[in-house]
């Protein structure tokens, strides 16, 4: 790396870093129904217009030592936190592809998603105005192969030009029915959406921009972050809530999860008879289990629904800087 390759890596973080600086600044007002182009940066507290030199993104925040200059009051680790995130996502993006099209694509696609992030964990909300845009631009990036899928030696072998735009149109249409539908079935069971309508626009967006592969493979590991995070919450909820049958139907979940794994283990072995028996003990647990945890949420009326936005972005990000790259080889 010479000199002047740093120098450009620091200039595109600099960048970076800049532009998480508006995008925190966008978040916050789109929340507050402010103006975000042509009103001033001020202080959240205390309302009074920052000088230029307390709003130079991450610096700013450690030369206050996180402190409001006028009222003293706190700065939400958010902006320090958004700047710096969105500063590497830049230089990623740069030493992955280059100044390219795609770049600049994705530098759009990342922006908006840094905003549906910060909404959606402040407040559960996804704006259409980050969203909704998504959805055309992802079905032009494919239809146009910005991305150089049928062009590329790893990953996905073997398709043609055409596929990759049939495969986002279909995309687009599963990732927006994937959670119409998910969302209805839980309404069902226990009287309240689960996902809101962000995420039905969220998923057709990654859809058309990814095809409907990397939306499988999005929605399956976004799902594996939400439990990550999730369970661990709604256990403590439930402990909170002294919702014991609640607690105990978690437990059933975990046994049958344990059993249908050493179902497997037992048909690899070749021991057919134990296996069927742990498989079918481990759907009617846990299909007990499951309605046990619906049916006391629909009486309780207590729900621990958190945001999908955050882990969709997440996966979707790892499967932008992964695709084509060994690593991420699908296995269909
Ligand atoms: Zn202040």
């Amino acid at each position: 790396m010479t000199g002047l390759d740093i120098a450009i890596y620091f200039f595109i973080f600099v960048i970076g870093i800049s532009i998480g600086s508006f995008l925190n600044v966008v978040a916050l007002r789109l929340l507050s129904e402010e103006d975000f182009i042509y009103a001033r940066s001020k202080c959240p507290q205390c309302g009074k217009n920052l000088k230029w030199y307390d709003n130079i993104p991450i610096l700013s925040f450690f030369l206050l030592r996180g402190k409001c200059r006028n009222c003293g009051k706190s700065i939400s680790i958010q902006y320090p936190v958004v700047e710096f995130f969105t500063g590497v996502l830049f230089v990623l993006s740069y030493h992955f592809w280059g100044f390219s099209l795609k770049t600049i694509f994705f530098i759009f696609l990342i922006s908006n998603l840094i905003v549906i992030t910060i909404t959606d964990l402040r407040e559960k909300v996804i704006f259409d105005l980050n969203s909704i845009p998504l959805i055309p631009l992802g079905l032009v990036y494919s239809f146009f192969d910005i991305g150089n899928r049928a062009t590329s030696s790893t990953g996905f072998i073997g398709i043609s030009f055409n596929d990759v735009f049939i495969s986002a149109v279909i995309g687009a249409i599963a990732g927006a029915a994937f959670f119409e539908i998910f969302s209805r079935i839980g309404y069902l069971f226990s009287g309240e959406y689960a996902f809101g309508g962000g995420d039905t626009i969220l998923g057709a967006a990654f859809g058309a921009w990814f095809g409907w592969k990397g939306l499988v493979f999005i929605l399956v590991l976004s799902l594996v972050f939400q439990m990550i995070v999730g369970i661990p919450i709604i256990v403590y909820n439930f402990f909170k809530s002294r919702e014991y049958y609640s607690l105990f139907a978690m437990l059933g979940l975990f046994l049958a999860l344990l059993m249908s794994i050493f179902g497997r283990i037992f048909n690899y072995r070749g021991e057919f008879l134990i296996s069927i028996i742990l498989i079918i003990s481990a759907f009617i647990i846990g299909g007990i289990s499951v309605f046990v945890i619906f049916s006391r949420m629909r009486e309780t009326r207590n729900y621990t629904f958190l945001p999908f936005g955050p882990p969709m972005v997440a996966a979707a990000l790892l499967f932008m800087f992964l695709e084509n790259k060994p690593v991420l080889y699908l296995p269909f």
